[in-house]
């Protein structure tokens, strides 16, 4: 089956969303904004950027269901939050209501399951990474009978590469990148609908390769990663970037491997942090599982609740990185 509708208006929806974090990470950089935790950016462009994308979904597919990080509760006891959101919703989308703002957000509280055609959406991924001016992406995963047939990342910060010699170019930043179940991966940029196909490294020995990882230490181990990367004779420095921005570095071959070691055991990943990211890596011929090499399951509610942490990679190196995963843990 091909999800070329669905694929059309999870870019469009995805395009909107980007301007809309744009702009808002534009007045943070020039303006410095400091508003309470309540009404900080990152919370207006996420509540911005929610409420954008689920109203694209819905007016295509008003029978579908939303899986998404924020509901309005706390936009409705809030008010300069409300205001300055549906400020910034109106840039993007004139004239919408604040009635049309608030449907949207609530219709985002699916609790996913076995069947039926469940959106996953991330509005920003990598809140971090956006209030530092680093990698963040908005994130929309389309999971149906509980697998992932087509994701979107928008990476209004990732330049077109990222390999370890030009890490740190200042080359034009925002790439999108998106995939659909048997059709391959493909990046574009976002003034230019003319995309590529991308694929993953052919690093097939593991002391050539390196490890992407999150910068904030509380989400993935960065002591484990590197005992793994011991065990697995890597002394290249790990690739440390916020968000979903990852899978897109393991898919188009800048890194070989990704890998997230939760910090607790009863850490369970959120399926909008990795629903989009997963199948981009597969279908650029990748692999992705978790830590033990168990195959993610998207049918488990909004939580991966079968799986602990990920490991994607090129699939050439995916069992040794699965097996010293398991001589460490
Ligand atoms: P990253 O930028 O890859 O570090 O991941 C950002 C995502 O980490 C956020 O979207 C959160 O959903 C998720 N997250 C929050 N707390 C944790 C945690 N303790 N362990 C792993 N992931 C987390
Ligand atoms: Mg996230």
């Amino acid at each position: 089956m091909s999800y070329n509708r669905e694929l059309q208006v999870a870019l469009e929806a995805v395009l909107q969303a980007s301007r809309l974090c744009r702009e808002v990470s534009a007045d943070i950089a020039s303006a410095g904004v400091t508003r309470k935790k309540d009404s900080s950016p990152v919370t207006i462009a996420d509540f911005g950027a929610q409420a954008v994308i689920n109203t694209e979904l819905l007016n295509a597919f008003p029978y579908d269901e939303i899986i998404g990080e924020e509901d309005s509760s706390k936009l409705q006891s809030v008010r300069e939050l409300k205001t300055e959101v549906i400020k910034r919703i109106r840039n993007i989308k004139p004239g919408l209501s604040e009635k049309a703002v608030i449907d949207a957000l609530d219709a985002g509280k699916s609790a996913g399951g076995k069947s039926g055609r469940f959106w996953a959406v991330d509005p920003i991924d990598g809140t971090k990474g956006f209030l530092r001016g680093d990698q963040y992406v908005i994130a929309i995963g389309l999971i149906v009978n509980g697998r992932v047939v087509l994701g979107v990342l928008g990476c209004p910060n990732l330049p077109a590469g990222l390999s370890p010699e030009s890490r740190d170019s200042d080359t034009v930043r925002g790439v999108i990148v998106y995939a659909v179940y048997g059709e391959g991966s493909y990046m574009r940029s976002y003034n230019n609908d003319n995309p590529i196909r991308i694929h993953v490294s052919g690093i097939a020995k593991t002391n050539n390769a390196w490890f992407t990882e999150s910068v904030e230490p509380a989400h993935s181990s960065h002591g484990k990663s590197k005992e793994i990367a011991e065990i697995l004779g890597i002394t290249k420095q790990p690739l440390r970037i916020d968000s979903q921005a990852k899978y897109v570095t393991v898919a188009r071959g800048d890194s070989p491997i990704y890998l997230r070691i939760p910090k607790s055991e009863e850490y369970k990943e959120c399926i909008w942090d990795h629903a989009a990211g997963s199948i981009i890596v597969e279908e650029a011929s990748g692999r992705v599982t978790d830590i033990y090499g168990n195959k993610l399951d998207f049918s488990s509610g909004r939580k991966l609740t079968g799986n602990t942490g990920i490991v994607a990679s090129n699939g050439l190196l995916h069992d040794a990185v699965v097996d010293a995963v398991k001589r460490i843990l």
